[in-house]
């Protein structure tokens, strides 16, 4: 990679808030314009950091949510009730303001499709976010990699992404969304946190030798890393992101 574009990755630039759409109850997309973007892989992150008129600042990691084909960065960010910069990025922030913000960072948690191993997904929470990126990028690219989502939300208005997620089940990739706390009338996915039963079910076999992605708070990914690891899929097919 040229050294320029090692040195953007590693400054802090300037991002200025295109569009905010509501992505669940409680999460936003910020799509953000950023000058000589050089592009990102589904998977890599952002550092943000936000500067108080007193000089104090402070940083946060987020997923890039928006495929390397979509002009914008988008970022989807969930509010943590409490947390120091969450709920000023989805409640205070508005279209035109700016951001610093460094990357993309990261080279491991990436989807590359450059093989036809199909893709096991997992995804807590705002976990999610990394996933959206790579389900654009796999419906830009006409990827025929099959991939299944196996998705955990506490209720209906917390899942992200609904509408996208909808239009990717309609091409065909599996998405299966769990509701651990409340769950509508009617309601046809699963309940409950993970358990072994509901990660035999609805992943890809360890036999059909799938790539797998979990994302989201530690005590999940770690959850559904052990129950996949039993159900014979090798340590090394497992990539992990923690969002804790
Ligand atoms: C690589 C990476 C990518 C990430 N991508 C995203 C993303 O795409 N979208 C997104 O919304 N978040 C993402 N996160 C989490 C994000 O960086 C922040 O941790 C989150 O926004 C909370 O920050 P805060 O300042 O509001 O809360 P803080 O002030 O840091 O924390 C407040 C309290 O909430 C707890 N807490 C912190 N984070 C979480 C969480 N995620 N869930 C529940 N409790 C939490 C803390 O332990 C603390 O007790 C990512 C984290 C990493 C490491």
């Amino acid at each position: 990679m040229a050294r320029a574009a090692i040195r953007r990755r590693l400054t802090w630039r300037i991002a200025t808030v295109a569009t905010i759409t509501r992505e669940s109850d409680t999460a936003r997309r910020l799509a953000l314009r950023i000058d000589d973007w050089d592009g990102h892989l589904p998977g890599q992150h952002v550092d943000v950091r936000l500067t108080a008129p007193d000089g104090y600042q402070t940083q946060r990691s987020y997923s890039i949510a928006s495929a390397p084909e979509t002009p914008t960065v988008d970022l989807v960010v969930q509010r943590v009730p409490g947390g120091e910069v969450s709920p000023y990025l989805v409640d205070e922030l508005r279209v035109g303001d700016e951001l610093e913000l460094r990357g993309p960072i990261g080279g491991y948690f990436v989807w590359h499709p450059d093989t036809d191993s199909p893709l096991q997904l997992a995804a807590g929470g705002s976990g999610v976010a990394p996933f959206l990126a790579v389900l654009d990028h796999h419906a830009a690219i006409r990827s025929s990699v099959p991939v299944r989502l196996l998705y955990s939300a506490r209720s209906l208005g917390d899942v992200i992404g609904r509408d996208r997620l909808d239009g990717h089940a309609g091409r065909g990739v599996s998405v299966t969304i769990a509701l651990t706390r409340e769950q509508p009338p009617g309601w046809r996915g699963l309940r409950g946190r993970m358990d072994a039963e509901a990660i035999r079910e609805h992943t890809t076999p360890a036999d059909a030798l799938p790539r797998v992605l979990l994302c989201g708070p530690t005590s999940f990914v770690e959850a559904v890393a052990d129950g996949l690891v039993a159900e014979g899929h090798p340590t090394t097919a497992i990539k992990i992101e923690r969002f804790g």
